[in-house]
C-alpha cells in the first residue's frame, strides 16, 4: 500500500492476526472504516508450524493480499518458553497459559504501536467465547497488566465492552462494530458472507498447549529438565515417548516422517534403535545410555516393528558418538509393561 493511501486513513491499528476467523473479522470491520491495520502473527514453540502446509498452521498472507493489510510475523521464541516454565497467572484446562499468552502478545503489540506510532490495538476476541481467557474478569485484567486501558478495541464485542479511546474520539464509529457473545459462531459467519471472506480454517482449539498427549509430554519433561530447551521441545512433537528413568527416555517414531525427523534430533550422547529387515521404527535413546537402557529401549522398539508377536526380535543400537553397535535379541515388550513408562 503506498504512503498516499495510508495518509487518507482515519487511523492506524495494530491487529493480533491469528489467521482465523474471528481475528480475521476484527481486521474486516476496521478497513470497512477506513482504518490502516498491521496485522501481527505471532509464532511459538508451541504453535503449528506455519510453513507446513500439512499442519494447522494458517497462512496469514493471502487474507492480507486479498483485503489491503500488512502482515508482519514475529516469533516469540524465549519469552514463550519462559511463561510456559512459569505463568503467572496459572493455566488452563492443560498446559496451555493464555492469560499470560494474551498479555505477551499484546506488550508485543504496544511495543509495535509505539515504536510505529499507530493510534490502538484490535483483537478478535469474543466475550464468552473461551472460558479460560475470554471472561469479562480476565479481559480485564489483561487491560490492567498491559497497560492498554482505552487503547485495546476489541471490535466483535465492542458494544458490549466500556468504548475505547477510538471509539470516543470518533475515529472509530462504534455504531458499526459489533456485540457478539459466547461460543456461537452464527454471527461471525454472517459476517464472513457480508464481507466475501470465504477461505477460513475451522474454529482451532488453541496451541499445542490445549492438547492432552503434547500438555503430558511437557509435564514430564518439566519435571525431568533444568530449563526447556528449544530441542527438546521441538522433539515432543515427533513420536511416542517413554520414561526409563529421571534422566532417560525413549522415542519411537510412528512413521516413516518422525523417523526422518528422529534422525535430525540424533547427538553424541544418543543411541539409534532399530530392527534390521523387518517393518521397523527409529527409536532414540535419550540419557543413560546403560547396558540395561539399551536392552529396555530395544524391547520397545520390538514392539512396534512387524515382528511384534514373535517370541525374539534381532534390533541393532548403535551409539551416535562412535558408531558402537551392538546386537539384541530381545522379546518385545508388552503392553501391559508399556503403560507402565509411556508418557501419553
Ligand atoms: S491456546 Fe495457546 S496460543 Fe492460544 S491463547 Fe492459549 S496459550 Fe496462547
Amino acid at each position: 500500500m503506498s504512503e498516499n493511501a495510508n495518509k487518507k486513513k482515519r487511523g492506524h491499528a495494530i491487529a493480533l492476526f491469528s489467521g482465523g476467523l474471528d481475528s480475521a473479522l476484527a481486521i474486516l470491520l476496521m478497513l470497512k472504516q477506513d482504518i490502516e491495520v498491521t496485522a501481527l502473527t505471532f509464532m511459538t514453540h508451541f504453535g503449528c508450524d506455519l510453513g507446513d502446509r500439512s499442519s494447522c498452521g494458517t497462512d496469514p498472507y493471502p487474507a492480507s493480499e486479498k483485503f489491503g493489510f500488512n502482515v508482519k510475523l514475529m516469533h516469540l521464541g524465549q519469552k514463550f518458553v519462559d511463561i510456559v516454565e512459569s505463568p503467572k497467572f496459572g493455566r488452563g484446562g492443560h498446559m496451555n497459559v493464555c492469560i499470560d499468552c494474551r498479555i505477551l502478545m499484546l506488550n508485543e503489540a504496544k511495543a509495535c504501536m509505539e515504536m510505529t506510532n499507530a493510534d490502538f490495538i484490535i483483537t478478535g476476541e469474543v466475550l464468552g467465547q473461551r472460558p479460560f481467557s475470554q471472561q469479562k474478569d480476565k479481559m480485564h485484567l489483561v487491560l490492567r497488566e498491559t497497560g492498554l486501558k482505552g487503547k485495546l478495541l476489541r471490535p466483535l464485542s465492542a458494544k458490549l465492552l466500556r468504548a475505547t479511546e477510538p471509539e470516543l474520539s470518533g475515529m472509530v464509529d462504534r455504531e458499526m462494530l459489533e456485540s457478539i457473545n459466547g461460543r456461537s459462531r452464527k454471527r461471525q459467519m454472517e459476517l464472513a458472507t457480508e464481507h466475501g471472506l470465504e477461505d477460513y480454517p475451522n474454529p482451532g482449539g488453541g496451541c499445542l498447549l490445549t492438547d492432552e498427549g503434547y500438555s503430558n509430554r511437557l509435564k514430564d519433561l518439566l519435571a525431568h529438565s533444568d530449563r526447556l530447551s528449544f530441542e527438546d521441545l521441538n522433539l515432543l512433537r515427533v513420536g511416542r515417548h517413554f520414561r526409563l528413568d529421571p534422566a532417560t527416555k525413549v522415542v519411537v517414531g510412528r512413521n516413516e516422517k518422525e523417523n526422518n525427523l528422529l534422525m535430525g534430533y540424533r547427538r553424541d550422547h544418543h543411541c539409534l534403535l532399530e530392527a534390521p529387515d523387518i517393518g521397523s521404527p527409529l527409536t532414540l535413546l535419550i540419557g543413560n545410555t546403560s547396558e540395561g537402557n539399551i536392552e529396555k529401549a530395544a524391547m520397545i522398539t520390538a514392539r512396534y516393528t512387524s515382528a511384534r508377536l514373535e517370541p525374539k526380535v534381532c534390533v541393532v543400537s548403535t551409539r551416535v558418538s562412535d558408531d558402537r553397535v551392538t546386537e539384541l535379541t530381545v522379546t518385545p515388550a508388552r503392553d501391559e509393561d508399556l503403560k507402565l513408562v509411556a508418557v501419553r
